[in-house]
């Protein structure tokens, strides 16, 4: 669902179109007439960081449905009853998928991504639920991680298996895919993603879910081995002796200002 100006809310119903789980809630009310208008009880909340936009929502839906509320443990966020932190399972019997938390600091410290994968059904493409961390075509600010830890975060998460879909959590795709064709000039793959972006969002549609496979092809944080990012940040006065984290903070320094 989308919320406020850029956000979106995701909404897992299990297979019998009756329960639901929420990631990220920041509008309780937005969660509310998704819940009502399609007749859903409210299962679980999943919380990927503490930021008010993605938890806006969560006292005023305990207060009225009385759900559990999954979060990072390490970030400081009132009312959750179930902090994990990495390697931890959430197994929820009544939906047919299983999440196991991946630890990614950086845009926040205690920021957890939720790697899916479905018990059964004939598709079997796994999802993740990865908040502010890495988006389509691009990555979250480092609000309060350096970059070295952001670099090792998107690291894990761009190897997950390619099919996996990435529900990131706002619309920031056609900006940071003009970021992309100026950090990448040349690329065939960020011109076509653009082209195709531009239609999709001219349309009123969503671009995400992305996935994985997409995101190391044409998502430049995740393409700091690329010789086309590296001339492209030589250029920019980042020389040959500079690491993949160095290119990393450089780029996230240089989208900062795009
Ligand atoms: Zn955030």
């Amino acid at each position: 669902m989308p919320a406020f100006r850029d956000n979106y809310l995701w909404l897992i119903v299990d297979s019998t179109g009756s329960r639901a789980m929420v990631v990220d809630p920041g509008d309780a009310r937005a969660i509310e007439r998704a819940l009502a208008a399609a007749s859903l009880s409210l299962d679980a909340i999943l919380l990927t960081h503490h930021h008010s936009d993605h938890t806006g929502g969560v006292a005023a839906l305990v207060a009225r449905r009385g759900c559990p509320v999954y979060g990072p443990g390490a970030d400081p966020i009132e009312g959750i009853d179930h902090a994990l932190g990495d390697g931890d399972r959430v197994a929820l019997p009544d939906f047919d998928i299983d999440f196991e938390v991946i630890a990614v600091p950086g845009h926040t410290l205690g920021h957890i991504a939720y790697y899916g994968r479905r018990l059964g059904g004939d598709d079997p493409r796994g999802v993740l639920f990865c908040g502010d961390t890495l988006f389509a075509a691009g990555c979250g600010r480092l609000f309060e991680g350096t970059p070295a830890q952001m670099h090792r975060s998107l690291e894990r998460l761009a190897s997950l298996p390619p099919d996996t879909l990435v529900y990131c959590a706002h619309e920031y795709t056609l900006s940071n895919l003009a970021f992309a064709s100026a950090a990448e000039p040349g690329s065939s793959a960020v011109s076509a993603r653009l082209a195709e972006a531009r239609v999709v969002r001219d349309r009123d549609i969503p671009t995400v879910p992305s996935a994985i496979g997409i995101e190391r092809q044409t998502n430049p944080f995740l393409r700091t081995d690329s010789l086309a990012v590296i001339a492209r940040l030589a250029e920019r006065g980042v020389g040959g002796e500079a690491g993949p984290v160095e290119r990393f903070a450089a780029l996230r320094a240089w989208k900062d200002e795009f």
